[in-house]
């Protein structure tokens, strides 16, 4: 065959976009983006670390090489995304009652201040149950105090108040100087203090605290009722109810609370493919590239949580994917998001939704690919907002073509407000999580159960690939679909039909 020939026949092939067909995206070239991203070198890539200048370092490298131009509103590769990390340091902590200390043997109190230094003298304290009663109502007075808070869910507190976050939320817009969840049997104190201990970070745009919050174990709080004449177990059975009204405790506490504040600057890497047809729309591809960092202290055997799994798979499928949507060039505006500190309560998707680089009504689709390297080859396709956005029956029809089989049940809708499509969907934007790792449930809850957040999300020789592969493909085909303005027309109509 000449030359001449074979590069006519190359042209054509492109032409038909039978190229970007041809070559399946193999598991080899998804793990070299594993390694990378896991790797020791890359430190767990902790939002503000090293490992986040590498990981973007190498992320905009890559996408570069795949053709993408810098898609940040403006006109870089970042979104700017601020965020502040908290950890406990020295605190002292004196209880009295009728002016006289308490002693309270156990040591099951974590504090964090908002500031680094916070210090009151005889702040007064009330119990304050569930936080709010049946109307959602802060239950008390709580204004200039400290309230003891049972962190457990209540039957009869409104739904949108029942986790223990909006309950501490209510309680600080009511002026409360500190809140201390009691831990019960939901998230136990040992659970609760790790994640305490873990320095969590949190949005800036969002950081609403009291001056103190923190936990105390059901043992502490006990001890301490007994020890100023009170009972616990009455006070306890009280809350109960959905008129519960609050009991000040006839206790002051003198605080002096040391904290690790620490602001950090961290980043969203966007690129884009700019459409054919400039007011078409966007189809966004989104993924984390955060993961936990230096998750264990000094000494530990494995201190690195490498988030091999979670997301650096995601990662790579987005790389690939952008590799083969790169030689095409298609009619609606393609975006790939790499966001950051998703494992912080997906604060960068957020950070996304609030000033996108396109208008959020101007978004045909958010595919969201996270924790995919969990099904083997052949799994069928799951659909996480299934039922939500008009969209199924169009990515049944792509992954169809692909000789994919459908997971039709909703199950895996388990997981909607854990990824970060979320953020999108919070905002009426159609968007989607599809492949192979939640159509297995067993499977997943296997790798929830053990290496999942831990030192053991780490590339090993049996880092499962061969769905991410398909998914690769899967979502090569979904984008090619969802930017062509002749296969896909967005259905306004079906926007939002809720489950
Ligand atoms: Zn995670």
């Amino acid at each position: 065959m000449s030359a001449l020939r074979s590069i006519f026949l190359l042209l054509s092939l492109a032409l038909t976009g039978a190229v970007a067909d041809a070559k399946p995206i193999s598991e080899a070239e998804l793990r070299k983006h594993v390694e990378i991203l896991a790797s020791d070198a890359y430190e767990g890539r902790g939002p503000g670390t090293e490992g986040e200048r590498k990981t973007l370092a190498y992320l905009e490298s890559e996408w570069a090489k795949a053709g993408l131009q810098p898609g940040a509103a403006d006109g870089s590769w970042y979104q700017p995304v601020e965020l502040i990390k908290r950890g406990p340091g020295q605190t002292n902590v004196q209880f009295y009652a009728k002016g006289e200390k308490l002693r309270v043997v156990s040591k099951d109190i974590v504090l964090v201040g908002r500031e680094r230094q916070f210090a009151a003298s005889r702040l007064p304290t009330v119990f304050v149950g569930h936080g709010v009663n049946g109307q959602g109502k802060v239950v008390a007075d709580v204004k200039n105090k400290l309230a003891f808070m049972l962190a457990d869910e209540a039957d009869f507190v409104p739904t949108d108040m029942k986790q223990a976050r909006s309950r501490r939320m209510a309680l600080i817009d009511a002026g409360a100087t500190a809140v201390v969840s009691i831990s019960g049997e939901q998230f136990d104190f040992p659970v609760y203090r790790r994640a305490l201990l873990s320095r969590p970070i949190n949005w800036a745009v969002s950081d609403k605290r009291a001056e103190i919050e923190g936990v105390i174990s059901p043992q502490y709080m006990v001890a301490l009722v007994t020890a100023a004449g009170g009972d616990w177990d009455k006070l306890r059975a009280a809350a109960r109810s959905a008129d519960y009204a609050g009991q000040t405790l006839g206790i002051s506490v003198d605080l002096d609370v040391q904290s690790e504040v620490e602001r950090i600057s961290s980043h969203n890497i966007i690129g884009k493919f700019p459409g054919r047809k400039a007011g078409s729309g966007a189809v966004v591809f989104m993924g984390h590239w955060d993961h936990f960092g230096i998750c264990r202290p000094e000494g530990a055997e494995d201190r690195i949580c490498n988030g091999a799994v979670d997301n650096a798979s995601g990662m790579a499928v987005l790389t690939e994917v952008a590799r083969r949507l790169g030689r095409l060039r298609l009619d609606r505006d393609i975006y790939f998001v790499g966001t950051t500190a998703e494992e912080y309560g997906l604060i960068g998707a957020r950070a996304f939704a609030a000033d996108p680089p396109v208008p959020l009504d101007r978004i045909t689709v958010v595919l969201n690919i996270d924790t995919v390297a969990i099904a083997p080859k052949g799994a069928k396709v799951a659909i996480i907002g299934r039922g939500r956005t008009g969209l199924d029956a169009d990515v049944e029809a792509v992954a169809g073509k692909l000789k994919r089989k459908i997971e039709t049940s909703t199950d895996s809708n388990a997981f909607l407000q854990r990824q970060d499509g979320w953020a999108l969907t919070e905002k009426d934007v159609p968007a989607l999580m599809v492949g192979g790792s939640f159509a297995d449930l067993p499977k997943l809850e296997a790798f929830l159960n053990s290496d999942y957040h831990g030192p053991d999300d780490e590339v090993t020789d049996t880092l499962q690939l061969g769905g991410a592969a398909e998914d690769a493909d899967l979502h090569v085909a979904l984008g090619r679909y969802f930017a062509d303005t002749r296969k896909y027309k967005p259905k306004k109509a079906e926007k939002g039909t809720g489950e």
